[in-house]
């Protein structure tokens, strides 16, 4: 794993099923069910049939997180980035779109509270976190918390998954007219003119080199020049900085992976049996009964892992325990 993941991206690759991405069909691995081809790419990642199921999911692993030294295993910290405190220092405010400057719309920190409103060429939006706890009229399948942003004159709708602290979960619900009816498209009218919805991420970077993104959602004019995707300068000039310090040493290391790679094909139990159930890592057996997302479950390690140019063959693998395998990922650069 890469050193400059954030808290999320790593917490996403934590969660990411040993088996990869579900086709479709893999059994849930909270319920059993299966889980449909056609569910949203997060939930196949995690081998989850679907939003109750990848809620328990996430509660299991922020368990996991939290309780990590009582484990016994390596008794060694789990390497997670440090969730950073929100930049935001201003109350309820107008982001404004700003003409003439690059990029042109106001932000700050991570993303809107109770009270803004979001103004993109001349477009105004409002937002209110309902939450499971306070409604009854509450879909069985939506998450604990979510964001709804209406587009003031028309009050149509955008919801999504949001936590308790108003961060978007990027697990979006849908498009709502305004008595709540759900619509397919992110397009709609607005006193005589066509709007659209858009998720908007703006890349950012504090003043001590953190970086973090502003999410919100929001409506613009379907015809206006607005692009959801904006990195400010500041942080440009970091990922510029950063692509010149390793541009040598990756090019390297993808040349050796180009001209090296060796994959062999290969059962993954053939490697357990081969290590005796024991982990190479820790040196504990491994209870070939537990099933992921258990912290002592089997999984197959890189001994020199892939992004280092390590070979997906039988000489580079081992048997590890899941979290020692978690472990050992987020100690490597
Ligand atoms: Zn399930
Ligand atoms: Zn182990």
């Amino acid at each position: 794993m890469p050193d400059d993941l954030s808290y999320w991206d790593w917490r996403d690759a934590l969660l990411m099923h040993p088996e990869g991405r579900a086709k479709g069909g893999e059994p849930c691995v909270k319920c059993s069910e299966p889980v449909p081809a056609n569910a949203h790419w997060k939930h196949r990642d995690r081998h989850v049939c679907g939003t109750r199921c990848n809620s328990n999911l996430g509660r299991q692993i922020n368990r996991l997180i939290k309780n990590t030294g009582d484990l016994d295993l390596h008794g060694r910290e789990l390497g997670a980035p440090a969730k950073m405190t929100n930049p935001r220092t201003s109350g309820p405010r107008i982001f404004r779109t700003i003409n003439g400057q690059e990029p042109p719309f106001e932000w700050e920190g991570f993303g809107v509270r109770q009270g803004d409103l979001v103004e993109r060429y001349g477009v105004l939006v409002g937002y209110a976190l309902l939450s499971r706890a306070t409604e009854e009229a509450w879909p069985n399948w939506w998450p604990d918390h979510v964001l709804i942003a209406m587009e003031l004159r028309s009050r149509q709708q955008f919801i999504c998954g949001a936590t308790a602290d108003w961060d978007l979960t990027r697990l979006q619900i849908g498009y709502f007219g305004p008595q709540g009816e759900p619509r397919n498209e992110a397009t709609f009218t607005s006193g005589g003119q066509l709007l659209r919805w858009h998720w908007e991420r703006i890349r950012d970077v504090t003043p001590d080199g953190q970086e973090f993104n502003w999410e919100a959602l929001v409506a613009a004019p379907a015809d206006s020049p607005y692009r959801g995707d904006w990195w400010s300068p500041a942080r440009t000039a970091l990922s510029e900085k950063r692509k010149r310090e390793t541009s040598t040493k990756s090019r390297h290391a993808r040349r050796v992976r180009l001209e090296d790679a060796v994959v062999e094909r290969f059962d993954p139990e053939e490697i357990y049996e081969r290590d005796g159930w024991v982990c190479q890592l820790c040196l504990r057996p491994v209870d070939r009964t537990l099933a992921w997302p258990h912290p002592e479950s089997k999984s197959l390690d890189h001994v020199l892992p892939l992004v280092a140019g390590g070979n997906h063959c039988r000489a580079n693998t081992q048997l590890a325990h899941w979290l020692c395998n978690v472990r050992k990922g987020a100690r490597t650069t």
